[in-house]
């Protein structure tokens, strides 16, 4: 599985739509200060769900939308379209490309699309768990990123290694699972409470 292409609209810098075609092997990006290699970045972390507008160098999530320049007005939305290559059905999905988008608009409402069908975000992160992509997952190493590992707890560095490991998804599924009995167990003491009062 490999990233082969982004497909940016409105994001940052990028207020043209622009397409990145990538290839297997490494890539790199070059180019003057200010001219947008990070915004790159920025949207491969975007369209994964990222929810801080920090995180983007921005003070709020609107700063990702084209905000205008001397020769261009500002843009309503924004989208970003990151494409990889599943012909080894690394992702569990019947498709050869999967295609991730995320959409925003000014007035904050947000969109994501798996194959360009509407979906949750939550489906993204379940398609991505254990594989290591992710907006936090170890695919992305961001400056300074290498020293937080090493200088981070125990325990958040476990968390890397599950991922490695392909153990988070059923970690999440635990979770999930352990919540509805919770909310089973709150039920039932609550018909016990009743039968109680009834007799
Ligand atoms: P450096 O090599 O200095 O790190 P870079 O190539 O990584 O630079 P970026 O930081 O990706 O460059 O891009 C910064 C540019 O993106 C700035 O010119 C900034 O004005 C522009 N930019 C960021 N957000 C927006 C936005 N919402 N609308 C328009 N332009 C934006």
């Amino acid at each position: 599985m490999y990233l082969k292409r982004l497909e940016m609209t409105g994001f940052k810098s990028f207020a043209n739509r622009t397409e990145l075609e990538f290839v297997p092997g490494v890539t790199a990006v070059v180019g003057p200060n200010g001219s947008g290699k990070s915004n790159v970045t920025d949207g491969i972390r975007w369209v994964l769900g990222e929810q801080s507008a920090k995180s983007l160098r921005g003070a709020k999530m609107e700063d990702v939308i084209f905000a205008g320049s001397d020769s261009r007005k500002p843009v309503g939305y924004c989208e970003v379209s990151m494409t990889f290559d599943n012909s080894e059905r690394r992702l569990p999905v019947d498709y050869t490309e999967v295609t991730v988008t995320r959409r925003v608009y000014r007035s904050g409402e947000s969109e994501y699309f798996l194959n360009r069908q509407l979906c949750r975000l939550k489906d993204i992160n379940e398609l991505f768990m254990d594989t290591g992509i992710g907006k936090d997952a170890y695919s992305m190493i961001g400056q300074g990123k290498i020293d937080e590992i090493l200088s981070t707890k125990s325990e958040d560095r476990r968390a890397i290694f599950e991922e490695a490991a392909g153990i988070v998804k059923y970690k999440a599924r635990k979770k999930e699972a352990e919540k509805r009995l919770d909310g089973t167990e709150q039920n039932l003491s609550r018909i016990h409470d009743l039968i109680h009062e009834l007799d």
